[in-house]
């Protein structure tokens, strides 16, 4: 079978990348002077680059490969669907065994009376769907004027035009403007912005500013809250236990819809199928993708509650969808993908085996000088680099100490990713101790070589 020819040198390829590609969230013109390291192929937790070299995936792709790589099934069911059925739309009164089967399965897994769901490819789609949905859900209830949607700063809700007003990313607002009727509360960042306050106490008081918001703007024209059960690409921030009660309690006492976006948390991040089931919420709308086909195809799908799904059925058309929600390979692909995740336990894996293996050796890095704090839940992780560990203090060059250990964590083999001074991990779930224990070597020694290099600096 023709493959994209693998077998160009690595410099040939990074040149016509450099001419052509666009690459996400990245500063071309320094991108095309260094050159793009290319990725040919993965298998397990390991992926290969152009060169030859390995490197451990700390980061599961974007979030999402989390059955790991080189999983035949799913490409042979896509081969399959795509002999059979290759495409065909949900608009006009038809349907289709495969989105069919995805549904009722997404049904069954979510939590509570989540038995609805609207698909989309992409987390950054759905989310412009729950915003549709919200305000139409309430406007199909006579309340036309409830439709402002409160979200959280540093928050990551996705790309497009209303996926970043959601987000709470102030270099995106900047670039293209924002979607009216959406505003944003501070996070439950207690490393970043607790101050003296201790975690729980911090938790309660960034929690009621959900409660403050509400009554600035008046419960009769808010539509619902969304956040990140943890925030991801925020800096995996885990907010402290005190924090996720009081936000369900204050969306219940003012009728404001509950919006988790599981994009990462979903499908067993945190040990648990979905992140709102770890931290004990239950919300009227998931957002879910990546995890959901663990990455191997597009796919993303709105999880709602029956009672937002009757209010949008009752109101009339819903004059919304995307010309690929539902397509019958990606819905094959994630049903497979879902099939081998229960099959083979893979949440319980990352709850009794993996998570627990993995905590109690990330959590020792903050015993590292330049580690102010390490915190995990499920297989997800942060370091915060500091260069000073009994203040919490920032470096003042912000960013510069995280790219400094990405590029060692690289050049060590490993995939970790810097957000700012932050280091973040998410490694596939199906990752087992003999794997985290080189993820955790490669880690040590790249703090190590930071450390040195903002020493010779005069930064440390
Ligand atoms: C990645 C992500 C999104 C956006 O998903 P895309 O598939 O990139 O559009 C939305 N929300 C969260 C929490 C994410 O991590």
């Amino acid at each position: 079978m023709p493959l994209i020819d693998n077998h160009m040198p690595s410099a040939d390829i990074q040149a016509l990348d450099a001419a052509h590609h666009m690459h996400p969230f990245t500063d071309g013109a320094a991108l095309n002077a260094l050159g793009a390291r290319v990725i040919t192929r993965a298998d397990g937790v390991m992926l290969t680059d152009s060169e030859g070299n390995e490197y451990l995936d700390g980061m599961a792709g974007l979030w999402c490969v989390n059955i790991g790589y080189g999983r035949k099934e799913l490409a042979q069911v896509a081969a399959a669907q795509m002999e059979q059925l290759p495409y065909y739309n949900t608009f006009f009164q038809t349907t289709h065994p495969p989105v069919v089967a995805l549904a009722a399965k997404l049904a069954e897994l979510a939590p509570g009376d989540l038995n609805h769901v609207f698909f989309a490819n992409s987390g950054s789609e759905a989310n412009d769907t729950n915003i549709r949905m919200v305000r139409h859900y309430w406007a199909a209830q006579g309340k036309p004027e409830k439709k402002v949607i409160i979200s959280r700063k540093n928050a990551y809700h996705g790309s497009t035009l209303g996926a970043s007003s959601l987000g709470g990313m102030s270099g995106m607002h900047a670039q293209g403007g924002m979607v009216p009727d959406i505003t944003h509360i501070d996070q439950p960042y207690w490393y970043g912005e607790g101050g003296d306050m201790d975690a729980e106490e911090f938790g309660l008081h960034r929690a009621r500013l959900l409660e403050a918001e509400i009554a600035r703007l008046g419960e009769e024209n808010v539509a619902a809250f969304i956040a990140e059960p943890v925030q991801g690409a925020g800096a995996v921030i885990i907010p402290p236990a005190s924090y996720w009660p009081e936000i369900q309690r204050i969306c219940d006492a003012h009728d404001i819809l509950l919006i988790a976006d599981e994009v990462i948390c979903g499908f067993g991040r945190t040990g648990n199928w979905f992140g709102s089931q770890t931290f004990g919420i239950q919300p009227d709308i998931m957002t879910t993708a990546k995890g959901l086909s663990s990455g191997y195809i597009p796919i993303a799908a709105s999880i709602v509650s029956d009672k937002v799904a009757e209010g949008i059925n009752h109101g009339g058309d819903f004059n919304h969808g995307y010309t690929y929600s539902g397509h019958p390979v990606a819905c094959a692909v994630a049903l497979e993908n879902l099939r081998i995740m229960q099959e083979e336990n893979i949440v319980g894996h990352v709850a009794d085996v993996a998570a627990p293996y993995l905590r109690e050796k990330w959590l020792k890095l903050a015993d590292h000088p330049l580690v102010g704090e390490a915190r995990c839940v499920g297989l997800m992780g942060a370091l915060e680099l500091t260069p000073n560990k009994a203040t919490r203090a920032k470096f003042e060059d912000g960013g510069a100490a995280g790219l400094i250990c990405r590029t060692h964590c690289f050049d060590g083999g490993l995939v970790m990713r810097a957000t700012g001074d932050t280091m973040i991990i998410a490694p596939p779930l199906v990752i087992t101790p003999a794997e985290i224990d080189p993820l955790i070597e490669r880690a040590t020694d790249a703090l190590d070589k930071t450390y040195a290099d903002l020493k010779a600096q005069g930064k440390i």
